[in-house]
């Protein structure tokens, strides 16, 4: 089974993927206020508004990082 953390902030659900995730940084270059990988939890999933978390999600790379709405079914892949 694939390790997988999820963060709510009750609009979206942030999903990760810590066995996918290359580190790249680009989520906390982008979006430090959400994306805090020296700290524990390493997402803050109320730093910011939705659409930014959204937004800064679909520039992950390795795509680790994806994400459902939470009044929508989630989508596989
Ligand atoms: S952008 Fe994606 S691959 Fe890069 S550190 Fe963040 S979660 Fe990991």
């Amino acid at each position: 089974m694939e390790n997988t953390k999820e963060y709510s902030n009750g609009e979206v659900t942030i999903v990760w993927k810590p066995e996918i995730c290359i580190h790249s940084g680009i989520c906390a270059r982008g979006l430090p206020s959400v994306f805090k990988p020296k700290e524990k939890p390493w997402i803050n999933q109320h730093g910011a508004p939705t659409q930014d978390i959204t937004d800064r999600i679909d520039k992950c790379p390795s795509k680790a990082l994806s994400y459902y709405m939470n009044d929508k079914p989630q989508a596989n892949g």
